[in-house]
């Protein structure tokens, strides 16, 4: 801590990320990227854009892309705000959006970013319970707020909340924002943008970091009515014109129209990941149903940490995090077919005799 650092900056406590050390061999199920490459598209119309243009800035309505956005996702292109990953959205909507006279209020299990966006930008929060079984329990959320966020699924849990439920909560919450996180809606669930004609405090996040593999080229989209997407333009414009540089603009468009390679990958993520489901079950874990690329899973019989420790010998890893009421659980990212029979491999040895 520096004499020079403002007072905001000594009171912040930054995000922590999953580990990315690029060792050989490693089997990475700390972090759910995809385990696969991007579609050939993508690789495609990026080398096509690396060319002379690059000299000159990128379109900073990254209009292509809004309007590639609003086709994959049945909303009109005025519905459509991009930048630079999802973690930027969330950050302008937090800026933009959310009101500063009551909490933000958010699960108490979610994706941690959220507190430190209040922290950053001065709002109260309020982490809300999730119910026993970890469901999120959203008529808990009828209270006074400053705006509202969780993710569906949520993480690190993987559950998914009914769309149904997200419209109760609506018609009972018109006078804030209410966020959707849908890093993870890809790999099981059904948009929430859908409902943003209807409901004019609805912003819906998506990425394209998690089912298009594209974590490395940060692309993200929110959907809402005009009003909220202006609100974030005018954030972003008071910050970075050009959140996204012609390659990636390039790439996600292309990610966007290969719809084959999408539901193709899609598809084959959730068939690994409904069979490990099944073998980790049979090997004594609890596992919760998981809508996402990751599985969160305890053993009865065997402390979390160690077992974390024990998968790190063997160089696989996956997350563990040492909080309340999940520091028995880990985050397994649904890796490909030869990493998971590598993970059930492994597991056994570890497990000793009980696991059989
Ligand atoms: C991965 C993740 C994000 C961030 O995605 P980027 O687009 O890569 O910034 C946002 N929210 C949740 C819940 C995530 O898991």
């Amino acid at each position: 801590m520096s004499r020079y650092w403002s007072p905001l900056l000594k009171s912040l406590s930054p995000y922590v990320s999953g580990e990315q050390p690029r060792l050989p061999g490693l089997i990475k199920l700390n972090t759910n990227e995809l385990p696969w490459g991007p579609s050939e598209q993508v690789l495609k119309a990026l080398r096509g854009a690396a060319d002379d243009d690059l000299r000159l800035y990128p379109d900073p309505d990254s209009s292509a892309l809004r309007r590639a956005f609003a086709a994959a996702v049945g909303v009109l292109p005025g519905q459509v705000f991009v930048g630079n990953g999802s973690d930027e959205i969330l950050a302008h909507s937090f800026q933009a959006l959310m009101q500063p006279a009551a909490p933000i209020l958010f699960p108490d299990i979610t994706y941690s970013f959220y507190p430190v966006y209040c922290g950053l930008y001065g709002l109260q929060q309020q982490a809300i319970p999730l119910r026993e079984d970890f469901s999120i329990a959203l008529e808990d959320y009828r209270r006074r707020n400053g705006g509202i966020i969780f993710p569906n699924p949520n993480a690190p849990t993987g559950l998914l909340t009914p769309l149904q439920h997200i419209k109760t909560l609506l018609q009972n919450n018109r006078d804030t924002v209410v966020i959707v996180d849908e890093a993870y809606i890809d790999f099981g669930g059904e948009s929430a943008a859908s409902l943003i004609a209807d409901y004019p405090n609805l912003l819906v996040i998506q990425t394209l970091s998690k089912s298009r593999a594209l974590a490395g080229l940060r692309v993200g989209a929110a959907f809402g009515d005009e009003e909220l997407i202006a609100g974030l333009e005018r954030v972003k414009n008071s910050f970075n014109s050009y959140p996204l540089d012609r390659l990636a603009e390039a790439g996600a468009v292309a990610a966007l129209e290969d719809h084959d390679w999408f539901v193709a990958s899609c598809a084959r993520l959730v068939n690994i990941r409904d069979g490990l489901l099944q073998s980790l079950q049979a090997m004594g874990f609890e596992v919760l149903p998981s809508a996402a690329n990751f599985l969160f899973v305890r053993h009865l019989q065997h402390d979390a940490r160690t077992l974390s420790e024990a998968l790190r010998e063997r160089a696989i890893l996956v997350r563990y995090f040492d909080k309340p009421r999940i520091n028995q659980f880990l985050r397994i990212s649904v890796g490909d077919e030869d990493e998971c029979a590598q993970l059930l491999q492994a597991l056994p040895e570890i497990l000793g005799s009980d696991a059989l």
